[in-house]
């Protein structure tokens, strides 16, 4: 099964970054968010992003072309055609399942619904399409562009021929697909989101300054970013999510969200994509 046509619902970091890999990859992308302002800020974020990385002779002249002719809409029109939906909306169960269903209406029956989720279940996602075999984690790290890592997530469902395929569509657009099974913030967000939860902890016990606390991870651990950075450049309400998530989901505190986590979020302070988070930017 070769996939040629992508749909991405969600404009925010992960899909503009997810569209234009894929767009210079070859791939036609279609970029679809119900905020209008999303998909302008996306277009421009997207072609300052290609002209930097053409001038580094990183991609090719007509990767830059591709990704300026992305398509953009804030409906479900052009679905139908695509083989691959990838969802990377806003991390919350409700709206993914909403978001699924709708999906599951109108895209054609043998398109692949993937969710960029950071830490949901495939498995219930899944359960609200008609297509369990179909629905699957793909799991790009940010900034998409940059970042070599895929984790491919499975369902309980999910097929192999469908593995296969995202794995392939992962692997033309640059990247290697390393597979996970379904579990709350799958390998990667069940061992980062509690580091950098921890981070919040340290800050808010006054136990060092942000500085400080950066500092000790990258010049003591050689972590390119400090756990703050980081969770600023992620998203801090993205951060808190996840950690609802595993702690609802694995029943255990040890998850619980830092409160001065959820005070920031509460602010509206939620990293770069706000201007402000644990720093200002
Ligand atoms: P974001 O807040 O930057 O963007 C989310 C976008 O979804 C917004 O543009 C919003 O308008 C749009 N949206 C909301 N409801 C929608 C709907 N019904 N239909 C279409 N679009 C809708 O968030 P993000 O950081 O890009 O995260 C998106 C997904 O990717 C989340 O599931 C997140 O957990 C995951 N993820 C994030 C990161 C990260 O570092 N930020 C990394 C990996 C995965």
């Amino acid at each position: 099964m070769a996939l040629e046509k992508i749909f991405i619902v969600g404009a925010g970091t992960m899909g503009n970054g997810i569209a234009q890999t894929a767009a210079v990859a070859g791939f036609k992308v279609t970029m679809m968010d119900i905020d209008q302002t999303q998909l302008e800020k996306a277009k421009s974020v997207i072609s300052k992003s290609v002209e930097k990385l053409f001038q580094k002779e990183k991609i090719s002249e007509k990767g830059k072309e591709n990704a300026l002719q992305i398509n953009t809409t804030n409906t479900y029109q052009e679905i139908k055609n695509s083989d691959l939906v990838i969802e990377a909306a806003t991390e919350n169960f409700d709206l993914k399942k909403k978001i699924f269903i709708e999906l599951d209406e109108n895209a054609g029956p043998e398109a692949i619904l993937a969710s960029n989720t950071s830490s949901i279940s495939l498995t219930q996602l899944a359960a609200v399409t008609s297509r369990p075999d179909k629905v699957i984690g793909m799991h790009f790290m940010n900034p998409v562009p940059l970042m070599k890592l895929v984790e491919v997530i499975r369902g309980l469902d999910t097929s192999d021929e469908t593995t296969e395929a995202v794995i392939k569509a992962a692997e033309k657009m640059g990247k290697v697909a390393v597979e996970a099974n379904d579990s709350p913030g799958f390998i990667s967000n069940r061992i980062l989101c509690p580091m950098l939860n921890e981070a919040v902890f340290v800050l808010q016990e006054d136990i060092g300054s942000r500085e400080a606390i950066d500092e000790v991870m990258k010049l003591g651990m050689n972590h390119p970013l400090g756990p703050l950075a980081l969770a600023d450049l992620i998203g801090l309400d993205v951060v808190l999510s996840v950690m609802e998530v595993l702690q609802a989901d694995l029943g255990d505190d040890k998850y619980r969200p830092a409160y001065l986590l959820r005070k920031m979020v509460a602010a509206g302070h939620l990293g770069r994509k706000t201007g402000r988070g644990f720093y200002e930017y």
